[in-house]
């Protein structure tokens, strides 16, 4: 008998490191636009900002930062 924890085929893990909890993604060309507010007494206070990607994303292992492009398809799939 060798049933452990159940475990959900679809995980994803590093396979440089194994690291399966942190990722990052990094926007190539992004245009960041941040809309501010002047306040009464000069300062400014920002009140919105949006962000245009205009290039690639890519998706790095948070752990090793080895870059996992093949698995960045199935990633986006998986933001909930
Ligand atoms: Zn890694």
């Amino acid at each position: 008998m060798s049933s452990s924890e159940p475990t959900i085929a679809n995980r994803l893990s590093c396979p440089f490191c194994e690291s399966d909890s942190e990722f990052f993604e990094i926007a190539e060309d992004a245009l960041i636009t941040t809309y501010f507010k002047q306040n009464q007494d000069g300062s400014f206070t920002a009140s919105d900002q949006s962000t245009e990607i205009l290039g690639n994303v890519r998706l790095f292992c948070g752990n090793c930062g080895e870059a996992l492009d093949e698995y960045h398809d199935r990633f986006k799939e998986m933001i909930f």
